[in-house]
């Protein structure tokens, strides 16, 4: 589903100073899987989000998404593409003039989606969340639980082959963290859409991730079975 071959990605800070966020990366994850990438601050995990989200090219190697080169395609074909690969934030990135029922909707009108089959979808997104009683609440009537299950329906409303999430659930409380975390493994089961989780917690990792790439100074340390690379000394 996702493969990045011999990956490089260099910033060039104005001065001329250039940073490594990534070097010489290589990653499969097949469809289907929940794929957790660790690091501190720094490590580079935002940078091969938005490689992977299509919203940054590499500096050098490939990255193919669902079979297609990305670095061969053009920027119509790619913000086509982006459509189909859905996002969950830290601090979830909704619309605050918008009830919940709008930011669901969001997607869908961008999309172009005919109003009725919107109005049938964000419903059946809502209902999967469990927040169908409060579509009409805007977010700050909502808990961080709440609103993070807005970020999902939304992220889920093209119908995504991937789901990226950054850090999603680091600004919630530890039960509301296992909510969401057992949502994601919920989707992930119902619909087989490859997760990719980036997070600082290893215990974010145990709980869902089948495999896990730790990360550091841009270059990938360990990859492999969770319980494999977290046991080892
Ligand atoms: P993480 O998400 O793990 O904190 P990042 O991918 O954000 O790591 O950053 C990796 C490195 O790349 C850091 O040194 C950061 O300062 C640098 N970096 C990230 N984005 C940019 C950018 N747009 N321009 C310049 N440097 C960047
Ligand atoms: P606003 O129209 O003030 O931006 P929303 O963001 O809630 O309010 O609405 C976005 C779109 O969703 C509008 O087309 C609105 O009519 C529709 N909508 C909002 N709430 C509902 C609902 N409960 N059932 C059906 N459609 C709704």
């Amino acid at each position: 589903m996702i493969r990045l071959v011999d990956v490089s990605k260099t910033y060039t800070l104005p001065g001329g100073v250039r940073v490594e966020a990534l070097k010489d990366i290589n990653l499969e994850i097949p469809r289907g899987e929940i794929f957790g990438i660790i690091g501190h601050s720094g490590a580079g995990k935002s940078t091969l989000i938005r490689l992977i989200n299509l919203l940054e090219r590499p500096t050098r190697g490939e990255v193919w998404v669902d079979g297609v080169e990305m670095t061969r395609l053009s920027e119509e074909e790619l913000r086509r593409r982006r459509m189909k690969i859905g996002m969950i934030f830290q601090h979830f990135n909704l619309l605050w003039s918008r009830t919940v029922f709008g930011n669901v909707a969001f997607p869908l009108e961008i999309a172009g989606w005919p109003r009725a089959k919107a109005r049938e979808r964000v419903l059946e997104l809502l209902e999967l969340v469990g927040l169908a009683e409060h579509r009409d609440r805007y977010p700050s009537q909502l808990s961080g639980g709440q609103k993070q299950r807005v970020g999902i329906a939304r992220a889920l409303a093209n119908a995504p082959d991937v789901l990226l999430s950054d850090e999603a659930t680091s600004a919630l409380d530890p039960n509301t963290t296992d909510a969401i975390l057992e949502l994601l493994k919920e989707i992930n089961a119902r619909f087989g859409l490859t997760i990719v989780l980036i997070t600082h917690e290893m215990s974010v990792i145990e709980k869902v991730a089948d495999r896990v790439a730790v990360l550091d100074h841009g270059v990938i340390q360990e990859v492999g079975e969770v319980a494999e690379v977290f046991a080892r000394p």
